[in-house]
């Protein structure tokens, strides 16, 4: 059941992505895609015939788990996702234990954490918003990673400045930026952690075909950083590894242009945006 749910579907490009540059296997620089070329199997519809009360034969599962299976099988089914590639997450999960991390890898649902809550809170939620013993945990990256799940970091853009490159140091050092050390048994080596903001996130999103690493095929969007992560102490990551620059289908972004655009975008606008968004559903 999990590898259904994680197996990536062959390369698709949505319409809306057509005419976005690619990466190009021969000369290494950026060309249009050729959409001809490119699959379009498209996932096996939903059978709304499929009886609630019977899911479909499994390879054997302890009873426990049996149970499991069966709460998600019906999820899938009431939400006519049965037979597709949809991919569950639980978001933020600041407080989250262990054996829920455990519990959601077992029924194929993939977590994303909010390292940046540790970040600009860690200090305050460990020993005064909780007792030590819950506080340091906040974020415990290292015990959802032993799931095996695919794990992600994410920022709230709305409550903190997303710095992905701070959510790593912070999650490998099990540091917040004063300093203190919270948790360290929760900490997870760089490569992980790296992978929890590019690969991983790109597979919650089902965007693994377009994102997620510099791939021949993939959408040509990068950074260019300063230095390698691997090649700078961990505890420095931030200070010695800086991005020069960004690029979006192909051609790098002028962030001054970028930011005076945001800056002239009104408010009220953007909260309309958000209403029309809120109406609109997955399934
Ligand atoms: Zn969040």
């Amino acid at each position: 059941m999990r590898s259904e749910l994680h197996d990536p579907l062959p390369a698709r490009p949505s319409p809306a992505e057509q005419g976005h540059a690619r990466m190009d296997s021969a000369t290494r620089t950026l060309t249009q895609p050729d959409l001809a070329d490119t699959p379009s199997a498209a996932p096996s519809a939903p059978d709304p015939t499929l009886p609630e009360a019977a899911p479909p034969s499994l390879a054997p599962i302890p009873r426990d788990g049996y149970i499991k299976h069966y709460e998600i099988i019906r999820a899938l089914v009431k939400h006519r996702l049965l037979g597709t590639d949809h991919r569950w997450r639980v978001e933020h999960c600041g407080g989250c234990r262990g054996d829920q991390f455990a519990r959601a890898a077992s029924l194929g649902v993939m977590i994303s954490l909010p390292p940046f809550q540790f970040i600009y809170w860690g200090d305050v939620l460990d020993g005064t918003m909780f007792p030590s013993e819950i506080g340091r945990q906040w974020v415990q990256a290292g015990g959802a990673m032993k799931t095996g799940a695919p794990v992600s970091f994410h920022n709230d853009g709305c409550v903190s400045p997303p710095i992905p490159l701070l959510n790593v140091q912070s999650m490998v050092t099990r540091r917040t930026p004063s300093g203190t050390l919270h948790g360290p048994e929760q900490a997870v080596i760089l490569h992980d952690a790296l992978l929890a903001h590019t690969m991983h996130a790109a597979h919650h999103l089902k965007r693994d075909n377009d994102l997620g690493s510099i791939t021949v095929g993939k959408l040509a969007d990068f950074v260019e950083l300063s230095a390698d992560p691997y090649a700078v102490p961990i505890d420095r990551l931030v200070d010695e590894v800086k991005v020069n620059g960004t690029w979006s289908n192909g051609k790098r972004v002028d962030l001054a242009a970028f930011m005076d655009q945001i800056a002239k975008y009104p408010p009220i606008g953007a909260k309309q945006q958000a209403r029309v968004a809120a109406l609109k559903r997955c399934c």
